[in-house]
């Protein structure tokens, strides 16, 4: 969309017209102590809280306090089951068939435990690829299962790189990577929007190139869950992980989501770690059973999982649901655009925005690098109410979200930016 204009007035007549402005009111947006709303930029990192949410909560300490241990059978929702009413929102949101997804762990955990299946190095094919400015998480997870499998976390991590005087990836040079030394190289492990570019890449094209090679391909998904539509299942990826605190607004420290590609999800040989809740529902408390794993992503589960944690999954992804993610996708690329156009007409050389210029390579996040800034120029903005991500050494993170974030609240911000930076 190229007809954006300058002023608040242009602001004010799309948030007018915006078919889901009425989902702001369905968040609890944080006050400054004159009752302004914070201008929050950070869905990105810890996501709003929906008004719903606490309900949701209360519903499961009112029957666990009114049935105790019987809630597992007898709640509204009751609890025994209580994953799988999250399991076909959460599927459908990052585009995957329910029996590929479930709800776990936490995000770390659930990379460590797919690796278990996913990451079984052999002597001569054992190294694994990652992106060099990935989540710091990711990189010790990587490094840690090397170092577990007896190889080297130095040399046999291979690091794909932004070019010298670049700031994006390129996947011609991913597919160098492969061509050199794709005979020694197990896995592949990427984040499908990078958590500092807000780099989009294309989860197919990585597939594709990983899977000629012999190699297993995972992705970190973090940054994508409830920002970019990632159809997992088409992407033909062994398997994904991600958090529903950021964009999933589950609340700080929920869960995480685990998806494991159906070709997968039959394979009783792969080795996995397991627990009472992979096992056989029907079986499960019939005790001292052998082992009989389930199928699918629920294959993947160890613990019977936090109930109240994933009431606020629900109320989030109920939300989602009503919602959906094409609507949520236009009106994200109209409001990041918005961003972008602002941002490009203050037009000097001290700013520039590193996150992908084309709408299909990023989610709503841009990144926006002020150089010579320091770390003053986020306490400026935060003083303001006005909440960014600082990234060292020079990067303002910015997710206008479009549930909850509005075009006036962009325009403030990019104003607030300018005053600062005079
Ligand atoms: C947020 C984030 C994490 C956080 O991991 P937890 O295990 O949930 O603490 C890990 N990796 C990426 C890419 C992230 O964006």
């Amino acid at each position: 969309m190229s007809n954006y204009q300058l002023g608040l007035n242009f602001a004010i007549a799309q948030d007018q017209k915006d078919e889901l402005a009425a989902y702001r009111s369905q968040f609890h947006i944080p006050k400054d102590k004159n009752g302004n709303d914070w201008l929050y930029f950070t869905g990105n990192s810890l996501g709003l809280q929906p008004k719903t949410t606490q309900a949701y909560i209360q519903q499961e300490l009112d029957d666990w306090a009114n049935l105790g241990v019987e809630g597992h059978f007898e709640a509204k929702n009751p609890w025994l089951p209580y994953h799988e009413f999250l399991t076909t929102s959460m599927a459908k949101i990052v585009g995957a068939k329910p029996i590929e997804v479930v709800i776990m762990n936490t995000l770390t955990t659930n990379l460590h435990l797919l690796m278990v299946s996913f990451y079984q190095p052999t002597k001569t094919k054992y190294k694994i690829v990652i992106e060099s400015d990935a989540f710091p998480s990711d990189k010790y997870a990587v490094e840690s299962q090397l170092d577990f499998h007896g190889f080297d976390s130095k040399n046999d991590l291979i690091l794909w790189k932004p070019r010298e005087g670049e700031d994006l990836l390129r996947i011609e040079d991913l597919a160098t990577i492969l061509e050199v030394q794709g005979d020694e190289i197990a896995l592949l492990l990427i984040g499908g929007v990078n958590y500092y570019t807000g780099q989009y890449l294309d989860l197919k094209e990585i597939a594709t190139l990983g899977h000629a090679k012999g190699c297993m391909v995972g992705i970190d998904l973090a940054h994508g869950a409830g920002n970019i539509q990632p159809n997992l299942s088409d992407s033909g990826i062994d398997f994904a992980a991600w958090c529903t605190y950021k964009y999933l607004n589950s609340g700080p420290g929920s869960l995480g989501g685990l998806f494991v590609h159906e070709k997968h999800a039959h394979n009783k040989k792969l080795k996995r770690f397991a627990g009472w809740w992979n096992h056989n529902k029907e079986t499960r408390f019939n005790m001292r059973q052998p082992f009989d794993v389930m199928a699918g992503a629920e294959g993947w589960q160890l613990s019977n999982p936090p109930i109240l944690s994933m009431a606020a999954i629900r109320a989030s992804l109920d939300l989602f649901n009503e919602v959906g993610m094409d609507a949520l996708q236009k009106k994200s690329k109209k409001l990041t655009g918005y961003f972008e156009f602002l941002i490009n007409a203050l037009d000097n050389d001290y700013i520039k925005i590193i996150t992908p210029a084309n709408p299909k390579e990023r989610g709503c996040q841009l990144s926006v690098q002020v150089a010579n800034a320091d770390k003053n120029l986020h306490k400026k903005l935060t003083e303001a109410h006005i909440i960014t991500d600082w990234r060292e050494p020079d990067v303002i993170r910015c997710a206008p979200v479009p549930l909850y974030n509005t075009f006036q609240d962009v325009y403030k911000m990019v104003e607030k930016l300018k005053s600062i930076l005079k």
